[in-house]
């Protein structure tokens, strides 16, 4: 039967093992474990609408991640023997967070290549944050890329999620690391509307004007993230779902990653199925990557929203 209702019927989601038409619900096996990410907390500089995480200058749900912490973690992924190619930190604004450039250079160290999520505004343009980036780039050229929010390639539209002068302020630091030849990727927002062909002619146009090396038209490297509404009615994924679709578990990305994040209060970091879902306890695995490398009930509307349907229906 097919949803008819906009709002999320309460009797899904709710038991990891069944749905609510008492099917089989599908599971996802850490097959291949590709990128570490870390939250290296949830404070923030500014307050975005709609920001996934609820971040702002006074959110600190998830406390800043140490990098004694990130060493700790990384002497784990070589127990493990986890295939991880990639170290990627997001928050909050992570240079906010004091032991920043530390954290990236302990994956560097290691031979990781490391991604980082930032607004490119005022925590990273600090002198002492701007000389570390420079001598992270001089030491291991080409192995850090910062992916820098630009939700929409527009200054109006970008500062109506983000706030006045908002766009002003990323250009100016990305600006800065293109002088400072520090490779750079654009996540983006689809919530205006307008066609893909359209936004990344926009991103491409915005490139061009400021001299950004940034592919608007590869989607690794001009990232177009959809909305998170929680509220709008999706289907429950059950394990016929894979084959219904022709969507293969291993595409989703509780397949190939996990994320180390210290909530306030907690003695320890926890060790979450991906970076959707911070606060849903049922998607905390341990304290450990042993621990985490259980397999994923998709136990959540993201699960089915943002990783498995993709705008299609399997629901009979
Ligand atoms: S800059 Fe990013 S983390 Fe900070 S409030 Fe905006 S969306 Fe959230
Ligand atoms: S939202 Fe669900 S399906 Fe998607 S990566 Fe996270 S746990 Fe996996």
């Amino acid at each position: 039967m097919k949803d008819q209702s906009n709002t999320l019927d309460p009797a899904k989601f709710r038991d990891p093992r069944v749905t609510a038409k008492g099917e089989q619900r599908a599971t996802v096996a850490l097959g291949d474990p590709q990128t570490l990410w870390f939250n290296t907390g949830t404070l923030c500089n500014i307050e975005c609408v709609n920001c996934y995480i609820e971040s702002s200058p006074t959110n600190d749900a998830l406390v800043y991640i140490t990098a004694a912490e990130v060493e700790e973690y990384l002497d784990q992924l070589d127990q493990r023997q986890w295939n991880v190619r990639e170290i990627a930190f997001t928050g909050g604004e992570p240079f906010m967070n004091p032991e920043m450039i530390d954290m990236t250079r302990a994956a560097l160290a290691r031979g990781y290549e490391v991604l980082i999520l930032t607004n490119a505004m005022r925590p990273m343009m600090r002198k002492s944050v701007r000389a570390g980036l420079e001598g992270l780039q001089a030491e291991y050229p080409g192995k850090l890329t910062l992916r820098i929010s630009v939700d929409h390639w527009s200054q109006d539209m970008h500062d109506t999620e983000r706030g006045k002068g908002a766009f002003a302020r990323t250009v100016e630091g990305m600006e800065w690391l293109r002088d400072a030849g520090i490779p750079m990727a654009v996540a983006g927002r689809t919530v205006w509307g307008e066609t893909e062909a359209d936004s990344r002619a926009g991103y491409a146009a915005l490139y061009a004007r400021h001299g950004f090396d940034i592919d608007a038209n590869d989607p690794g490297a001009t990232v177009l993230f959809p909305e998170m509404d929680d509220r709008a009615d999706v289907p429950e994924i059950t394990t016929a779902c894979w084959g219904i679709l022709d969507v293969s578990p291993t595409s989703v990305m509780c397949a190939s990653s996990r994320m180390v994040v210290k909530r306030r209060g907690a003695a320890k970091p926890a060790v979450l199925a991906c970076t959707l879902l911070p606060y849903a306890p049922e998607f905390e695995l341990g304290e450990t990557l042993e621990q985490a490398e259980r397999d994923v009930a998709l136990n959540h509307p993201h699960c089915a929203k943002f990783c498995v349907l993709g705008g299609a229906s399997c629901s009979g």
